[in-house]
């Protein structure tokens, strides 16, 4: 295909919610260019995940976590049964000893009208999963497993079939704001568009400010550690069981989790990397851990969650620690039976004030709209965010 001088739209960031986006503005027959540093779609937060599609039970209802993960999911199964993609929808248990916490949980789902979400003891609890250490759960129908490295592929696909553009390796380092247009620079190339999209992930806020604004947020890496379980073990498990969800966290705490392909992994915790992309605790960017802790909204959460923190690090740096929480959550599993396999890092933002912001972020910018916070379950949800986004600045 030929490329074109200039755009309609430019999309910063080839993960699942700007190529969602690049998907519904492409189906309006738009002129669309998505522009990614790495030589392939989702090779960052969309591609190194749990897999899990969210059932939305957890979030605040009306936020737009909540319209848009409920919405996302529904959108999500129709396009994974279209395109013939593999995944399973054979829901999840949180598990936890205290009836009470897990009866408010199911309440929330009576307000999202979610069905079947029912509370599961004993004997019921184990004929869904007959090895889980915990007895009391909610049993969630609505969770269900997918690889969104091939959901990402696939809109990646439809999206260049329909005509649209994606240039690979052309890290934006610049946007000018020039007469009626947007010039967007990288080392080699300049891109001209009349709108763009910021769906860079864990750069997002860079992005963001070298299109002029001041986003009152920075987004913090935390980086999530994976154990796969030894396949000989893949019966212990069933589908997924999750722990009761720190209300005061944006993130699920270590779970178990049977992948689509039959795998059983366990994880993600939260440990703060030391780079944006720091997968590995050898991963130190001094540039992006001096902004990072001397960041004042970072310096207040250091203070509010310094042992929670703390604990996730030794945990991390200590296998037998690690199998204690899996132990915690399902019997039969031993160090001899996990294997560590590679992690995610979650793009989170943070205020000035030391909150980890829990709803999605959207803030527009002259003739630029910006995503500076899509966290989990933004995968789930990345075909209603897509749809929106496209809504939004087409109406
Ligand atoms: C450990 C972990 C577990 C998770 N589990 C789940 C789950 O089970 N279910 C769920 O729904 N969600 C889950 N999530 C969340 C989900 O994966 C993310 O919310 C989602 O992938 C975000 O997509 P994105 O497109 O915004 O970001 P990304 O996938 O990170 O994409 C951003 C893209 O922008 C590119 N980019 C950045 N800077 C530039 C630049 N300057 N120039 C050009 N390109 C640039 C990057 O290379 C990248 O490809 C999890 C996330 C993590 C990290």
């Amino acid at each position: 295909m030929s490329k074109k001088n200039t755009y309609d739209f430019a999309i910063i960031g080839a993960g699942i919610v700007g190529l969602s986006t690049a998907l519904h503005l492409q189906r309006q027959n738009k002129n669309v260019l998505v522009l990614e540093k790495e030589n392939k779609p989702g090779l960052h937060q969309s591609g190194r995940n749990s897999g899990v599609i969210h059932s939305g039970i957890y979030y605040r209802p009306n936020s737009s976590k909540s319209e848009l993960s409920i919405r996302g999911r529904n959108l999500l199964i129709e396009y994974l049964n279209e395109k013939g993609i593999n995944y399973r929808q054979e829901g999840k248990v949180v598990v936890d000893n205290d009836l009470e916490k897990l009866e408010n949980l199911q309440s929330r789902s009576k307000e999202l009208e979610m069905h079947g979400v029912d509370i599961v003891q004993d004997d019921d609890l184990l004929s869904i999963e007959p090895n889980s250490v915990i007895k009391k759960g909610l049993f969630v129908p609505q969770a269900g497993v997918v690889d969104y490295g091939e959901v990402v592929r696939t809109y990646a696909g439809e999206f260049i079939e329909l005509g649209g553009e994606i240039q690979y390796i052309e890290e934006i380092i610049e946007i000018e704001n020039a007469h009626n247009a947007k010039k967007i620079k990288s080392k080699n190339n300049s891109f001209s568009c009349e709108f763009l999209i910021n769906c860079a992930g864990l750069f997002s806020d860079e992005i963001a400010r070298m299109d002029g604004m001041s986003p009152n947020v920075r987004i913090i890496p935390f980086r999530g550690e994976y154990y796969k379980i030894r396949n000989t073990k893949n019966s212990i498990l069933n589908n997924m069981i999750y722990p009761l969800a720190d209300p005061d966290l944006p993130f699920l705490g270590i779970h178990l989790t049977k992948t689509a392909n039959g795998d059983i992994e366990a994880g993600p915790n939260a440990v703060l990397a030391f780079s944006k992309e720091g997968y590995k605790w050898t991963d130190i960017n001094f540039v992006d851990l001096t902004k990072v802790l001397t960041y004042p909204g970072m310096i207040k959460l250091g203070k509010k969650y310094l042992k929670t923190g703390l604990s996730e690090m030794y945990r991390s740096l200590n296998k037998k620690v690690f199998v204690k929480e899996i132990q915690k959550l399902i019997n039969g599993v031993s160090s001899e039976d996990i294997i560590q396999i590679p992690s995610g890092v979650r793009a989170q933002a943070v205020d000035e004030e030391g909150n980890l912001l829990d709803d999605f972020l959207f803030e527009e910018g002259s003739s630029s709209l910006h995503v500076l916070n899509s966290p989990s379950p933004a995968a789930t949800a990345s075909l209603a965010i897509g749809e929106s986004i496209a809504s939004k600045i087409l109406n």
